[in-house]
């Protein structure tokens, strides 16, 4: 199953055509996107079973986060060894844990403003909860994913890297659209392997990113399993999985975002977001 929040509103993705979820399930379901995440089992169970009517295209403007409002947002660094390798730091024994502050979420094709600084991007795979989860063990860790969607770890260098020691993971990569996310959320059932997905980002063109989500060294359960052991992971929290090598960062000469950049993220089986990029304007 596939769903998209459009125009502020759930809707299902059948044969790449939206069906308004509010209207088709008789106001049974809500049209706020965030809040089906409360009930994921009988909204699957609903969708499953469901006479729908015929869709609609979907639009080329209004397409929303598909998840818009998340409870926590959990990101996790140095989770592919070109990556850490790229970064000159040593792989780690367990997840590097840091979080996005959710105001920083935005849509699959929203402009996001560049503050000064050195903005960089990293493509990740992006897990969200469906199901709460604490102290599940790893081989329950996709029963608690409702599904997969694409998402920019979009982060300020110099404020990220700003001594002193713990550095400002957490405020350098939420300034006001850092965490962009979509088009689409898709359920783990419709991937052939989904431990294994290609995902990737191109800058004005250029492919600066590309691995597999196999590459990962804690996979998605043994994410859900980690972070669980000490926080409830809630329906409709994210998990950003980490990127892989090909960060600006680690560039020669280092290609930090600018005003005008187009950016192309996608992951295989769910689809690609384009960022714009602007200048701060107030
Ligand atoms: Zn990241």
């Amino acid at each position: 199953m596939r769903i998209m929040n459009v125009e502020n509103r759930l809707q299902l993705l059948v044969d790449d055509r939206i069906v308004d979820v509010e209207s088709a399930s008789g106001g049974l379901f809500s049209a706020d996107t965030q809040s089906v995440y409360d009930r994921w089992e009988e909204f699957c169970r609903w969708a499953d079973g469901a006479t729908l009517p015929d869709g609609q295209s979907v639009p080329e403007t209004g397409i929303g986060p598909p998840v818009p409002r998340p409870g926590q947002v959990f990101a996790i660094g140095l989770n592919y060894k070109d990556h850490a390798q790229e970064a000159g730091l040593e792989l780690p024994a367990s997840p590097m844990v840091f979080t996005k502050f959710p105001a920083a979420v935005t849509g699959p094709f929203a402009t996001i403003e560049l503050p000064a600084g050195s903005v960089d991007f990293e493509v990740e795979l992006v897990a969200v909860v469906g199901r709460r989860a604490h102290r599940v063990a790893e081989h329950d860790g996709w029963s608690h994913i409702a599904g997969l969607t694409v998402g920019q770890d979009v982060s300020e260098r110099d404020l990220q890297l700003q001594p002193p020691a713990p550095q400002q993971y957490n405020l350098a990569k939420s300034f006001s659209g850092f965490a962009p996310i979509g088009p689409s959320l898709v359920t783990p059932d419709e991937f052939d392997d989904p431990d294994n997905v290609e995902l990737g980002c191109l800058l004005n063109g250029e492919q600066m990113q590309k691995a597999h989500t196999g590459e990962l060294i804690f996979s998605v359960p043994t994410l859900v399993a980690y972070l669980s052991r000490v926080v409830p992971l809630l329906p409709g929290d994210l998990i950003f999985t980490g990127t892989p090598s090909g960060i600006g960062w680690a560039r020669t000469p280092q290609r930090f975002l600018r005003p005008g950049d187009q950016l192309l993220s996608y992951v295989e089986g769910i689809g690609a977001m384009h960022h714009r990029f602007t200048p701060v304007t107030h």
